[in-house]
């Protein structure tokens, strides 16, 4: 009687049917400990685009738990998603709202781009020496020597950055509120001008830097 159900005429199983107990048990010790790649992709693609019941997600969340993807993998995933259910195309998207320094600063290149120059000065603040030990954390952070905002093209390079400390960090002419304060005190200028001056600035502060540190930071303070 059962054979009927799962058997065709050939004898070979009908697909969709439902195998007896004891045949799965069997089915399942003879796969044991084999591996088919394949599998998991075909299974994959058939539940595509279903909704998962409860249980099975929590069973996906459970497996996932506190495992990390390793760099490669998310260079991959990044780039896999561009053009897909970004920005507009996004559920979640909310008209452009993001601003575009945010949307740089939590990207994939830009945590890389921390990591490195973190690994370069062996966590350690390049001003004043200030690292992390047992019992002290320092929180450091990865700073442009030339601004993020004003040099787009040297956001990602190694040699401009460098570890700070935070308080070190609070010290830069372009710690955020500071650099806030010097756009507003640029914008406020005559428009014409502001681009020439704040060129000058840096130029004037590099050939400081040159002759000698201490004099550029006097005369910008
Ligand atoms: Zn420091």
């Amino acid at each position: 009687m059962e054979e009927q159900n799962y058997r065709n005429k050939n004898g070979t199983f009908i697909k969709g049917a439902v195998l007896p107990e004891s045949i799965r048990n069997k089915m399942s010790k003879s796969h044991l400990g084999i591996k088919r790649p394949l599998v998991g992709i075909k299974i994959g693609l058939a539940l595509k685009g279903k909704k998962k019941s409860e249980s099975h997600r929590l069973n996906m969340r459970k497996a996932n738990l506190g495992k990390k993807h390793s760099i490669e993998s998310r260079k991959k995933m990044s780039l896999s998603r561009i053009g897909k259910r970004t920005g507009d195309k996004c559920n979640f998207w909310k008209g452009g709202i993001t601003p575009i320094h945010t949307s740089i600063r939590t990207s994939l290149q830009y945590k890389l781009w921390r990591k490195a120059i973190f690994e370069r000065d062996d966590y350690t603040c390049v001003w004043c020496g200030a690292k992390s030990s047992k019992g002290n954390s320092v929180m450091l952070n990865a700073d442009h020597i030339k601004p993020f905002a004003e040099y787009p093209d040297l956001r990602f390079v190694l040699d401009n950055g460098r570890t700070l400390c935070e308080p070190c960090h609070k010290k830069t002419d372009t710690y955020a509120k500071h650099a806030i304060k010097k756009i507003k005190l640029d914008y406020e200028k005559p428009t014409n001008k502001t681009k020439k001056s704040t060129t000058s600035k840096v130029r004037g502060g590099k050939i400081h830097t040159r002759r000698g540190g201490k004099t550029s930071k006097e005369n910008k303070s």
